[in-house]
């Protein structure tokens, strides 16, 4: 095709019927099509040759689109979850709770309203004006499924469009990355088709601890889960039948935040989440949008150096964040003070011992504390969020945890922060749980017109589906 000379390749907007854009998409192979942020039918089409072009004159990425994508699927799942807490409520209540610009507000409302994700019902009291409309969200809408991929177990669940899980089950993570996702995908085929009409549910949200190639969906190397270039969502697509999202899990926590934490935070653009599994990630909303880097996610700060003479992390460098304060490091602490000799698996195994009055569990989990404080401490300082939510078992024990975290974040300020807010996740697993909204990512912006999408996977990339050694080198 001669992109120099076609009329769209100056980055013209056009008009275009969206069921066409899959047709386009086709068509124009070579073409990225990017939706216009506050427009619903305009693209903005840029030609794959100009648009490298331009990449190269200016030295970036086309970051900004990614940038104003994400805000707007933050926005929604926010919005979503207030409509749910607070229904019947006005476009004027969503402007005081979110402090967005009414502008703002009735646009992303109008999206929801056209997705069917909300409805408007009855007419509220006039204060003077034309009297407001309340919202409420639409429950039968849709279901959605969520996959926790854990090291030991992963957990997978079915919600109904209210936030709430109907069903959860979880299974032993083991063998070949290839064989345990499609054993997963028909346990989960098995269960969608006999208790849930299947035409309702609409896209699977994927949660994994590792790195991400999330425009692939798949996941590039996990160290703690042992697995490598493991086409995730091209595995799940082909078994499932349904659109298929995948996102680091300590990313997928932070967006269990915009769907299930309190609903006075929802006015915050700053929220640093910290999740304590295995091994420690991190996720990141800074101004309201999900900071994914580069499209291959980033790892989050679990691996920065806190000693370069440590002990030996699963990344293979030493002494990172993670071989600290993460699950395994706990455990471990306890295993080695234990006296007499008693190992513990879990971390909750562990809160309960401490709980029963075993000192050597309760010095454990105050040194973790001691070392998660020591950790955030540097990140709140440079990155000065207005909330710092923990998730894992460890919050567990956050009547012990809670205040060393906090006195140690508080002894390492220069200056004493203004307010910001240090907390336990808002629900027990928040990989989990973050799965939910990721998923409802495809009913935004009329993903869920288009149909499955069906993939077909390479051989060779499901050849790559391999474990790797534990320690990378
Ligand atoms: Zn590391």
């Amino acid at each position: 095709m001669a992109t120099d000379a076609h009329p769209l390749s100056r980055g013209a907007r056009i008009k275009i019927w969206r069921p066409l854009r899959q047709i386009l998409t086709v068509e124009f192979e070579n073409c990225s099509f990017v939706l216009a942020e506050g427009g619903t039918i305009g693209v903005p089409v840029v030609f794959e040759r100009e648009r490298l072009a331009r990449m190269k004159r200016h030295g970036t990425h086309n970051l900004k689109m990614i940038g104003v994508r994400d805000l707007r699927d933050i926005n929604q799942t926010i919005f979503l979850h207030l409509i749910r807490e607070r229904q019947p409520i006005s476009r004027a209540d969503i402007v005081k709770a979110t402090g967005l610009q009414p502008g703002t507000v009735s646009a992303i409302v109008n999206r929801l309203i056209k997705e069917k994700l909300i409805y408007e019902g009855v007419e509220g009291p006039s204060s003077g004006g034309r009297p407001p409309k309340y919202l409420h969200v639409n429950a039968e809408s849709a279901y959605v499924l969520a996959i926790d991929l854990g090291v030991k177990e992963s957990i997978y669940a079915v919600s109904d469009f209210n936030g709430r899980i109907l069903t959860q089950r979880s299974v032993l993570t083991e063998g070949d990355p290839e064989k345990f996702l499609r054993s997963l995908s028909r346990e989960i085929h098995a269960l969608v088709g006999t208790q849930y009409p299947r035409a309702r549910v609409e896209a699977v949200g994927v949660s994994v601890p590792g790195l991400v190639d999330r425009a692939a969906g798949a996941l590039i190397v996990s160290p703690n889960l042992g697995w490598r270039d493991v086409p995730v969502r091209a595995l799940l697509e082909e078994e499932l039948e349904l659109p298929v999202y995948v996102e680091n899990d300590a990313n997928a926590a932070a967006f269990a935040e915009l769907w299930y934490g309190p609903l006075d935070e929802v006015s915050a653009r700053t929220l640093l989440c910290v999740l304590v599994v295995e091994g420690l990630g991190t996720g990141l909303i800074i101004n309201g949008e999900l900071h994914v880097g580069t499209s291959i996610g980033l790892g989050g700060f679990g691996h920065m150096t806190m000693d370069p003479k440590g002990l030996t992390c699963s990344c293979g460098r030493r002494g990172c964040w993670e071989t600290f304060a993460s699950d395994r490091a706990t455990l471990d602490r306890y295993n080695r003070l234990a006296k007499p000799k008693r190992r513990v698996r879990t971390v909750t195994e562990l809160i309960a011992l401490a709980g029963k009055g075993d000192t050597a569990g309760l010095e454990t989990l105050q040194l973790t504390a001691r070392y998660l404080g020591e950790g955030i401490a540097s990140l709140v300082h440079g990155l000065s969020p207005e909330v710092v939510v923990i998730g894992g078992q460890i919050t567990g024990a956050w009547p012990i945890i809670g205040p060393i975290i906090e006195a140690r974040i508080k002894s390492n300020y220069i200056v004493p922060p203004i307010s910001f807010k240090v907390r336990p996740s808002s629900v027990l697993r928040p990989s989990l749980f973050g799965a939910i909204p990721i998923a409802l990512q495809h009913c935004f912006g009329g993903g869920r017109n288009k149909g499955t999408n069906n993939v077909t996977v390479p051989q060779s990339s499901l050849n790559a589906a391999r474990r790797i050694p534990a320690r990378l080198s």
